[in-house]
């Protein structure tokens, strides 16, 4: 957000810059996977804008590492955290079967984000020819609106949270 308010009050026209689309290569783990979930750290606070952060957090919690298998921060860069190859400590009482993934950002998610979110998702599809379902944190614990952002629209899922096709 920083960035964005100097270049609202700066007198001189933003330089506007082509960012290459985001890529993914997303190797299947050996573990049955059926479902990707989507979370997001519930905070705005750049201070919070990384994984080591998270990982603090999570093991405060008494984990004995970072719950989430990927953290995409405020910028879209996405960081590695728990192995695919195990279960990850996300979504109480729904973790088996699933990858899981974390966006920094509670009200002010932005597109460098969901490029890469979809850049992320996408590949994971592919690798899986379309037989993985995509989910919110809120879907399966009532109490949540996690991940707040219209995961829906911004992966184009259909009811049941399939891709429709790739945006
Ligand atoms: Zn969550």
């Amino acid at each position: 957000m920083i960035k964005w308010l100097k270049r609202l009050f700066a007198k001189e026209k933003p330089i506007e810059v082509i960012k290459p689309k985001r890529t993914f290569n997303f190797v299947k783990p050996k573990r049955f996977v059926n479902k990707v979930f989507i979370h997001c750290i519930a905070s705005d606070n750049l201070n919070h804008n990384s994984i080591d952060i998270i990982e603090q957090w999570h093991i405060k919690r008494g984990f004995n590492e970072i719950g989430y298998h990927h953290f995409i921060d405020f910028y879209g860069d996405i960081f590695e955290g728990r192995s695919l190859e195990k279960t990850p400590a996300s979504q109480k009482n729904f973790n088996r079967d699933t990858i899981s993934t974390c966006l920094f950002g509670l009200k002010n998610f932005n597109e460098d984000q969901f490029d890469m979110l979809r850049a992320y998702c996408y590949s994971i599809n592919r690798a899986y020819n379309g037989k993985v379902s995509f989910h919110g944190h809120c879907e399966v614990d009532k109490n949540k609106t996690c991940p707040v952002f219209d995961y829906k629209k911004v992966l184009n899922l259909d009811e049941k949270g399939f891709i429709i096709s790739e945006i």
